[in-house]
């Protein structure tokens, strides 16, 4: 099935990237979120990108604007009906997956893919709650998605193959380099990356270094573009936390427990960069 219309459920700093990359692949995108002023937030970001791609010289201001016009908001996730393949990047919470899911599985017709960009979640447990769960796949973009090439499609245990090529070439599509991955904890980029940060974490902790010598230690030493305290404030506390419960809860393996610095961090509300606050404070730019 050719996909013209993208549906993204979510219009975060994952939605909001997910939705520029196919907007500027020529898609029609219908960008969701529960309340108007997270969409013309996700938009405005959109926009913000572009402007600077412009000022740079690397898009005409025209192509800006096709881009924004192939973009249409929703906050009714009865709109995902006019979708040809949905990718739901909503907030990292097992709940609200497993009702968006139930909820889409109604709206959208039959042959539709309903993907994920969850960074941790088990995609079999999401396909569960549909009627077909051989549509159900993991697209897992990362972060900044207009940046970073790759995307990890997940394979769940009923995903078909016919599911799986589609979402392979449409993450082509997008300009992405895709891989292959199972359904188990974590996938391979967040059970590789998270246990590294949470260790970052626990060395702030444990005094054994500032957040800036530890970050500065992975940045010199290891060639990392950005040390792990830094990264954890760009992906959001809150995820990071998310993601380690379900690998500590996935392998039962107290190698993944948490630190109990980020869980203090999330409690407090500092999330890291969309907040103001994290591990660093930001300034709103
Ligand atoms: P975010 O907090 O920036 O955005 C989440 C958005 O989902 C919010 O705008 C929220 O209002 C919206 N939302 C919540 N419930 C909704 C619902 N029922 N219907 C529609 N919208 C709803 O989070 P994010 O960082 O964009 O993460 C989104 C997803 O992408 C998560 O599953 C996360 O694990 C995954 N992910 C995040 C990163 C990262 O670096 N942040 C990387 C890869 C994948």
């Amino acid at each position: 099935m050719e996909v013209k219309t993208f549906g993204i459920i979510g219009a975060g700093q994952m939605g909001g990237g997910i939705a520029q990359v196919a907007a500027m692949s020529g898609k029609s995108v219908i960008l969701n979120d529960i309340q108007s002023e997270f969409v013309e937030k996700g938009l405005a970001g959109i926009e913000k990108n572009l402007s600077r791609s412009v000022d740079k010289g690397k898009l005409a201001a025209e192509e800006k604007q096709a881009v924004l016009a192939r973009i249409r908001t929703s906050t009714k996730l009865e709109d995902m009906a006019g979708a040809d393949f949905v990718v739901e990047a909503a907030t990292e919470n097992e709940s609200i997956k497993f009702q968006l899911f139930r909820d889409l599985d109604g709206i959208c017709a039959e042959p539709v893919i309903l993907a994920t960009n969850t960074s941790s979640i088990p995609i079999g447990r999401i396909a569960a709650q549909t009627g077909r769960p051989d549509k159900v796949i993991g697209m897992h973009f990362m972060n900044p998605v207009p940046v970073m090439r790759l995307v990890e499609v997940i394979r769940g245990i009923a995903t078909s193959e016919e599911t799986f090529q589609t979402t392979w070439e449409l993450a082509e599509a997008f300009g992405k380099t895709p891989a292959e991955a199972n359904d188990y904890p974590g996938f391979i980029a967040n059970r590789i990356l998270l246990p590294m940060i949470n260790e970052a974490v626990y060395c702030l902790y444990h005094g054994v270094g500032k957040k800036e010598d530890i970050d500065t230690v992975m940045k010199l030493g290891m060639n990392h573009p950005m040390g792990p305290l830094a990264l954890a404030d760009l992906i959001g506390l809150d995820t990071c936390l998310a993601i380690m419960e379900t690998l500590y809860e996935g392998f039962k393996d107290s190698k993944y427990r948490p630190c109990p610095l980020l869980r203090k961090y999330v409690e407090a509300g500092w999330l890291g960069r969309k907040t103001g606050r994290g591990f660093y404070a930001y300034d709103g730019t």
